[in-house]
């Protein structure tokens, strides 16, 4: 723990992994966080479940991989753990095969606060819920922790039936190896808020639109598409990786004073008053609940606005001019790909989620 921050974090030293010693944790979903939370606790000496449907594709790779592989059901049934870890518009579902299986005492884990935040799960009031959320895809949760590292996460308790809500939790942040790196405490509310916000205004939304709009301004006004794609997209990995290792100073510092300058006094004319009204407006719908409305009844009505702006997105003309040059620059990114695909090989939903 330190007190160097607003909020509490926590080390291995904060946590005590005797608190799984006898326990079983059913590890529902192995995707992205499936996999790697499942491999984690196993190799932490935590007996582990994966729970999967009998048709999924995922069941030869958790078999693989060593575990033990059993229905949602039967693995709700064997354990006092359940890490609810399929795509969060499927949870609900799941959740209602599992529920006959929680036992007082149980705990319901999370990685991900949509679905209790927006009463699509109510738990009984005699099971612990809460979430340990790593701050970052799940191949490199398992990566890290293989390496001796950890994976940044966070805490947060909903329900603390048994009164050692937050003391387990931990104890699955330290076998996955979240407290290696350090976890961060919060709530489901914040988690759940912050995380819709970013991914919409800022990171996934925001920055998408940012790159088509410089883009499409320098082919309307009659330059090359080569040159608008490295100004607007390839050279913002550039920019973003001096932030991430030194803050916005530190890009700065390393561009030229040219740049600087134009940046400093025309960035906000970009992101202008009207821009930031819009953000606090994004941010009011998910508060009140909007949003979460929205995106359920989109995926009831099995998601006709999501595939066709997926598709507009898919065909926009920067993604062709993107293959074409980076088939040229193939050795650039040969390192950073991923090593790990076991959640492309599944029949299900794509991801709510995309950060992270
Ligand atoms: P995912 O899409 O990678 O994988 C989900 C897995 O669930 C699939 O591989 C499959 O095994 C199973 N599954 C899929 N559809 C199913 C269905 N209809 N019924 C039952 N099982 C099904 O999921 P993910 O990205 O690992 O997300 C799991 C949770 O972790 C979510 O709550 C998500 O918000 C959270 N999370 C994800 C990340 C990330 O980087 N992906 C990071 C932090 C938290
Ligand atoms: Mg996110």
């Amino acid at each position: 723990m330190t007190d160097d921050f607003t909020t509490e974090i926590y080390y291995d030293a904060d946590a005590d992994e005797s608190l799984l010693e006898n326990a079983t944790v059913a590890v529902l979903g192995y995707g992205s966080q499936g996999h790697a939370h499942a491999q984690n606790l196993a190799d932490s000496g935590v007996d582990v479940v994966v729970g999967l449907r009998e048709e999924s594709s995922s069941r030869s790779a958790a078999r693989q991989d060593g575990l033990d592989v059993a229905t949602p059901a039967e693995a709700a049934a064997r354990a006092d753990v359940v890490s609810l870890l399929v795509p969060d518009t499927a949870q609900p579902a799941v959740y209602e095969e599992i529920e006959p299986h929680l036992e007082p005492g149980d705990t319901l884990q999370f990685a991900h606060g949509f679905n209790i935040h927006y009463n699509q799960i109510r738990p009984a009031a005699d099971v612990d819920v809460t979430m340990i959320a790593p701050k970052s895809p799940g191949h490199l949760v398992r990566r890290n922790y293989e390496n001796g590292e950890g994976t940044p996460g966070l805490l947060a308790v909903y329900r603390d039936a048994t009164g050692e809500a937050k003391e387990r939790a931990l104890a699955y942040g330290k076998a996955i190896g979240c407290t290696r790196a350090g976890v961060v405490e919060t709530t489901f509310r914040e988690e759940t808020e912050t995380d819709l916000f970013g991914e919409q205004a800022v990171l996934c939304g925001g920055i998408a639109e940012l790159i088509k709009a410089g883009y499409e301004t320098l082919v309307d006004a009659g330059y090359s598409e080569e040159m608008a794609y490295f100004e607007c997209l390839n050279e913002m990995k550039l920019i973003v990786d001096l932030m991430y290792e030194g803050g916005i100073g530190a890009m700065w510092d390393s561009v030229s004073d040219t740049a600087e300058y134009g940046g400093l006094t025309r960035g906000d004319r970009v992101v202008d008053d009207h821009a930031r009204e819009n953000m606090e407006a994004i941010l009011e719908e998910v508060q009140n609940g909007d949003f979460a409305r929205e995106w359920i009844t989109e995926n009831q009505a099995n998601r006709p606005v999501y595939t066709q702006l997926k598709d507009a997105e898919e065909s926009h003309e920067i993604e062709a001019v993107g293959d074409r040059l980076r088939a040229l620059f193939a050795w650039a990114d040969a390192e950073e790909a991923p090593e790990d695909e076991s959640n492309e090989n599944e029949d299900d939903r794509t991801h709510v989620r995309a950060d992270d």
